[in-house]
């Protein structure tokens, strides 16, 4: 059942509240196109109040002992828990994604948290020997500061995790910008890091527009370090802003990711990877396979099974239509450009195999059905642009050093993928891939958080996940020491 229309606020400073003059923004469902919430459509000047705020708070939340920050990140993980299912609702109502994908993002939300906590007792300094006697060198690990976190709508949820819970377990406050299009499920998580005790400012949300909010999270003298996930577009307006005051970025971008079928690989692995990475989330992933490569040998064969295989999917809406493959895309911006995207691909030589054009039978929603696009070259736009659709072009290729030179021939260079059982092969691939994530006979997943998300080329700057996605929010301060001051040389 769908969840009734409703009134948000901004979670600053410990508080529920307005946006300056009660503006407001709708939220659509996609799937209806019925407007789900309003919520603040936040100025400049909301988001500055909620900056000072942090920057404030954070000098108290840096005292605690890390093991007593990873106490709250560990609450907010049972919170999450608890309430999984009108999260997911939450969810999938304004991003349309099936809902057992939104439960399973809820619960990977909650998993992070504790995952991140779980750092407390392990982020370490060094001691470093020093060139002159009874002297050492101490490298501490120290947090930021206020963290500026810009997300995107297509996993709310998740991206948000990746930001607010290394920030807060390295002594960091933030204050995070939700996208205007998916800002719901963020402002019931303020209300669960309420519940959770966090000290107040020391997790803020803002919702509202990137040229107001999001431009002031990446200019504000006291962001120590502004980290989006979002467009090329928008990851390279943050960093010029950023560059005024020389303040630390982190970027995770766009995507397209090439696989590489080999002549040896197993096709009903490789399909199923395929058709389960190309349709998570209704295509809209950045590390989502975006361009098939598949040997000459079996072309026909593969591309045959995979359009059999895709053309099964089916979509609906997320709230009525549960067990669906599809949701709707997650706007009509969204489906417009995935639907020229394809047609484009038409008109430069490519062969629908399956799909090919906007569903007709659901218009009150975005939807798009699975595509297969055949007889795709290296030079088409639909190979060479981040496609974010249900939709899948196949090139053929002749042998391993053409593929590859196909794959790395990207601005992008998030994540790869080969399927093939021969290891010669496999270490190639993983020596010559110039990408951040190469997956190999298997399907990416979202839940990968003890690896490193980092992408190569115009896919950003930084990463997320794991050790190093931690310590990314902290930066070093090195303390050179000398001591027993009476017996040495000073
Ligand atoms: P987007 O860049 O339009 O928006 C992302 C966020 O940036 C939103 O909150 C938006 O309001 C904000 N924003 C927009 N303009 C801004 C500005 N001038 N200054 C500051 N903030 C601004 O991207 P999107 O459409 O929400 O998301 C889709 C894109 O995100 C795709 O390219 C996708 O590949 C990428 N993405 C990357 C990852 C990753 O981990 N690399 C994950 C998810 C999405």
């Amino acid at each position: 059942m769908a969840v009734a229309t409703r009134l948000y606020q901004n979670y600053v400073n410990g508080r529920f509240v307005s946006a300056q003059g009660a503006k407001t923004l709708p939220v659509e469902n996609p799937a209806t196109g019925a407007t789900a919430s309003d919520v603040p459509d936040s100025s400049v000047e909301d988001a500055r109040e909620a900056i000072e705020c942090a920057d404030r708070a954070q000098r108290a939340w840096e005292k605690l002992a890390p093991i007593e920050r990873a106490n709250y990140l560990h609450k907010i993980a049972a919170g999450i828990r608890a309430d999984a299912e009108h999260l997911a609702r939450v969810l999938s109502e304004e991003q349309g994604k099936p809902l057992d994908q939104a439960r399973g993002e809820a619960n990977g939300t909650a998993n992070y948290f504790d995952y991140t906590a779980e750092w407390a007792r392990r982020i370490e300094g060094e001691v470093i020997a020093s060139d002159e006697p009874n002297d050492m060198q101490l490298l501490l690990r120290q947090p930021i500061g206020v963290i500026g976190g810009i997300v995107p709508w297509n996993f709310p949820l998740y991206v948000l995790a990746r930001k607010v819970a290394p920030a807060l377990l390295t002594g960091n406050s933030i204050v995070v910008k939700p996208s205007e299009i998916t800002p719901n499920s963020t402002l019931e998580l303020g209300r669960i890091f309420d519940e959770a005790g966090v000290p107040a400012g020391v997790v803020n949300i803002v919702c509202g527009y990137g040229p107001t909010v999001g431009e002031e999270l990446a200019s504000n003298p006291l962001i120590g370090m502004v980290t989006v996930t979002g467009s090329i577009r928008t990851g390279s307006r943050v960093m010029e802003l950023a560059a005024k005051n020389i303040t630390k970025v982190s970027l995770e971008l766009g995507g397209s990711h090439p696989v590489i079928v080999m002549p040896d690989a197993d096709l009903d692995l490789a399909i199923r990877s395929i058709k389960a990475g190309r349709l998570l989330n209704t295509g809209q992933v950045c590390g989502a396979p975006d361009r098939t490569y598949v040997h000459e040998s079996v072309a026909a064969e593969f591309t045959e099974r995979l359009a059999k295989a895709m053309g099964k999917a089916t979509y609906g809406n997320a709230l009525v239509d549960e067990g669906r493959d599809l949701g709707p895309m997650v706007s009509a911006r969204q489906l417009d450009a995935v639907s020229g995207r394809v047609e484009r691909a038409i008109a430069d030589g490519g062969q629908v195999v399956t799909g090919g054009k906007p569903a007709e039978d659901k218009p009150e929603g975005h939807y798009y059905p699975a595509t297969v696009i055949a007889n795709c070259r290296q030079d088409m736009a639909i190979v060479r642009e981040e496609i974010f659709g249900p939709v899948m072009p196949v090139v053929t290729f002749h042998d391993l050093d053409e593929a590859i030179d196909w794959a790395n021939d990207s601005i992008y260079g998030l994540a790869s993928s080969i399927f093939t059982k021969n290891v010669d092969v496999i270490m190639r691939a993983c020596r010559e891939l110039r990408f951040g994530e190469t997956y190999v006979n298997r399907e990416n997943m979202m839940e990968n958080m003890q690896g490193f998300h980092a992408g190569w080329r115009k896919s950003g700057i930084g990463g997320a996940d794991g050790k190093y996605g931690v310590l990314e929010y902290t930066r070093t301060h090195v303390v050179y020491l000398q001591y027993d001051l009476a017996a040495g040389r000073a």
